[in-house]
């Protein structure tokens, strides 16, 4: 009975036998590699973005002020 135990894939929700996958708890290495990558991707980009967007922001600042005051005097 244990062998049958069905669970259901966190990644795309199919239901399949727990023992017969190698890769649970997903039902295929397709799902364990998606969620790995998006866990991986997860703790890159959120950090990145914030850096980013930050930069962006005063690089776009500083180009501005100085373009302005470039083109008064
Ligand atoms: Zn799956």
């Amino acid at each position: 009975m244990n062998k049958l135990l069905k669970v259901k894939c966190p990644q795309c929700d199919t239901t399949f036998t727990y023992y017969e996958s190698e890769f649970r708890p997903f039902c295929s290495k397709r799902c364990q590699q998606i969620d790995l990558g998006h866990w991986f991707q997860e703790t890159y980009t959120v950090p990145t973005r914030d850096v980013v967007m930050e930069e962006e922001q005063s690089i776009d600042q500083d180009s501005d002020e100085r373009n302005e005051s470039e083109y008064e005097s």
